[in-house]
């Protein structure tokens, strides 16, 4: 090398370091943050409203929350009813930047007249997910599209790979043989996707009560061998599904990963982490 570019070279340092301030993304809960932080890398500071282990369906902001959104870069939502708090905290915050809306161009499930917010548990509707963040990114990181491309092809990948060895192993099963209880309505489109069907106390919302005749048809299900594995929610009371479980005469298989992360020490503190354990856990309990 010679003298004259060993002198240049420290001069485009800073600026350098000035356009690669990270974005500043908020999430509305932890799997989309995830997504986020798995997609932009270093090249973005994400933080999630709603964090390991809560309840979005009913969370309530607070003042630090209306900050948060006040200062970021650009807002993530899932979308389909699922923050139904979310637009009073945008305006009260006064953030005046995009809100991405990750399951956008989604044909949703529905209940009734209620979409189904749960997009997340079909790993084919989590790619889209993906190709939305990304561009959503992209428009927002000039001269990080590379990286931010690299990153995006890889984890489509492994979302690929998790669905595939998901179904194989699922399909090894009698169909009549899958059929699961969980606390709320959270895996219609894993049921769908995978060939699975759940049943629950709580309709898609966690807000509701359930209705006594809901829980003892739920019992009596499981009584006539209808059900073989009941599980337990991270986000939820796990009262109410226990009850079910010693009524109905078996063990509770666990507990999924419905609407949230767990921490990150837990069996579920990634997205990949969260969707393996759920799919590990249902195969184990119906014999897979
Ligand atoms: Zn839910």
């Amino acid at each position: 090398m010679r003298r004259r570019d060993l002198f240049l070279s420290p001069a485009l340092l800073p600026l350098a370091a000035v356009a690669q301030a990270p974005l500043r993304v908020v999430a509305s809960f932890s799997i989309l943050a995830d997504l986020v932080h798995e997609l932009g890398g270093e090249q973005v500071s994400v933080t999630a409203l709603v964090g390991p282990d809560a309840d979005a369906h009913v969370y309530q902001p607070s003042p630090a929350d209306v900050r948060r959104v006040a200062s970021a870069d650009l807002v993530v939502v899932n979308g389909l009813g699922f923050e139904g708090w979310l637009d009073r905290l945008v305006r009260a915050s006064g953030y005046r930047g995009t809100v991405l809306v990750a399951s956008a161009g989604i044909t949703p499930r529905r209940l009734g007249r209620e979409p189904d917010p749960h997009a997340w548990q079909d790993l084919r509707l989590a790619q889209q997910y993906v190709r939305t963040l990304a561009a959503g990114l992209a428009a927002r990181l000039p001269g990080a599209h590379d990286p931010l491309a690299v990153r995006t092809e890889a984890y489509l990948g492994r979302l690929r790979e998790l669905d595939e060895s998901t179904r194989q192993r699922l399909a090894s099963l009698p169909r009549a043989q899958r059929r699961v209880i969980t606390s709320h309505d959270a895996f219609g489109y894993f049921g769908a996707a995978y060939g699975v069907d759940f049943l629950s106390p709580q309709g898609m919302s966690t807000d509701s009560e359930p209705s006594a005749a809901t829980v003892s048809r739920l019992i009596r299900q499981i009584r006539q061998t209808q059900v073989r594995a009941v599980f337990v929610e991270n986000i939820s009371d796990p009262r109410l599904v226990e009850r079910i479980a010693h009524e109905g005469g078996v063990r509770v298989g666990g507990r999924l990963y419905s609407d949230a992360l767990s921490g990150p020490a837990g069996p579920a503190g990634t997205f990949l982490q969260l969707f393996a354990h759920n799919a590990d856990a249902i195969c184990t309990a119906l014999g897979a």
